[in-house]
């Protein structure tokens, strides 16, 4: 028998499964006909700590297989999200009165798609990114960005250099970084002693309750609740001062934290999300169990849906070549004689085959071409957006289909 692996944050031996997904390749990795033969597959199995309830999937791929340098995710290329940027943008330059004299930094700065808007309205900028070729598209838009992965050590150095940040923005990172406890050390380093930084991530709470398993893939290595951030802030010196309930990613919180020596108080919204966790019972073990279940029920109804389709010869396809949409097509052991084909809007992914299942991916242009009867939308959290871009599939008689948290064929 191995040992068993260890909390990445408080290192007690992971004795409890959260959900077990089996061999999976890696969700981003987008692959050509000739690189089939050397596809891998890592194993993808969730647990959760029960001390820190920490949800962790295992070190089981290298690092510098998941963040290679080309790494084909644009954030600019989903409408909603540049949207959500730019509102963001908005909300906290008001409640923090950022000017010309502020700086806000983002880790994880991508292409520029969030920092251009703060440059746009006079607020100085510095993006940190750890894939080159993304952080060249962010300096092309005149976003000064740094080629690091973030932690103490980075925002050492940065310090170091002079940089010391009124905002720091850290959306959609938390969950992606191997060692979860220095990343977040790296923010007491680099803020000013006012300074708040801002922490997006997918809700646990909303990915238990909506069965929500595709979003778990290797890239993800923490699924993270209010209660057991709380914890990793506080051992960095840092603290909660408010929170948002966000629509993004099926359920997402917006966590504002300052130093623990900084005179922000704290908001009564937190203890709302504090308490909604507790009734969750997502304070103690009893809260994760039962998952794994769910999770085999919603693949035995995407399945029946399929087997359906074949048998009244229906063409199915999907829509959105997301890293979620892999986990779950690689879960339900689809293939290309399945769905025949996944519309997308990143050039980057048209002409290659998705990892595992193999599906090509073609540009959304072609859907008049293919002409499905089914087409299923794999970044359901981006449904309304893809239902309005894609209307024409209503004109055949085409159905749009949602497979989470059980298969549906919408109205
Ligand atoms: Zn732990």
């Amino acid at each position: 028998m191995t040992e068993l692996p260890t909390c990445r944050f408080c290192a007690t031996p992971l004795t409890e499964t959260f959900v077990d997904l089996g061999a999976m390749p890696l969700a981003n990795s987008f692959i050509t006909a000739n690189e089939i033969a050397g596809e891998r597959r890592y194993p993808l199995h969730v647990r959760v700590c029960p001390s820190c309830l920490l949800v962790q999937a295992d070190h089981s791929v290298p690092p510098d297989a998941i963040f290679s340098a080309d790494y084909a995710y644009f954030s600019s290329y989903a409408d909603t999200w540049v949207e959500h940027a730019r509102q963001y943008a908005d909300a906290i330059i008001e409640r923090y009165t950022l000017g010309p004299g502020s700086l806000v930094v983002e880790i994880a700065s991508n292409d520029g798609y969030l920092l251009q808007h703060f440059k746009n309205r006079g607020v100085p900028v510095l993006g940190v990114e750890p894939a080159a070729n993304v952080a060249d598209a962010a300096r092309a838009k005149g976003i000064p960005t740094e080629v690091t992965f973030f932690g103490r050590a980075s925002a050492a150095r940065l310090a170091a250099a002079g940089h010391r940040a009124d905002l720091m923005a850290a959306n959609n990172v938390l969950a992606h970084v191997p060692d979860i406890r220095d990343f977040v050390g790296g923010f007491a380093l680099l803020l000013k002693p006012e300074g708040v930084v801002t922490f997006e991530f997918p809700h646990l709470f909303n990915l238990i309750r909506q069965t929500q398993f595709d979003t778990i893939y290797h890239e993800h290595y923490s699924y993270l609740s209010l209660f057991t951030v709380e914890h990793i802030l506080e051992a960095a010196g840092l603290k909660a001062i408010d929170v948002e309930e966000l629509p993004t990613h099926g359920g997402s919180l917006r966590l504002y934290a300052a130093k623990r020596t900084s005179t922000h108080a704290e908001s009564a919204r937190l203890d709302e999300v504090r308490n909604k966790e507790r009734e969750a019972h997502l304070d103690r073990p009893e809260g994760y169990r039962g998952f794994s279940d769910r999770v085999q029920a919603a693949r035995a109804s995407f399945l029946s849906f399929l087997a359906n389709a074949r048998r009244q010869g229906k063409r199915v396809a999907a829509y959105g070549a997301a890293a979620k949409g892999n986990t779950f097509l690689n879960y339900c052991g689809v293939t290309a004689s399945d769905v025949a084909c996944v519309f997308d809007r990143s050039v980057a992914k048209q002409g290659k085959l998705s990892p595992g299942s193999h599906i090509p991916v073609l540009a959304p242009q072609k859907l008049a071409d293919v002409k499905p009867d089914f087409l299923i939308i794999l970044p359901w959290n981006l449904a309304d957006e893809v239902q309005r871009t894609n209307a024409a599939l209503r004109t055949w008689g085409g159905r749009f289909v949602i497979g989470i948290p059980q298969t549906r064929v919408l109205p």
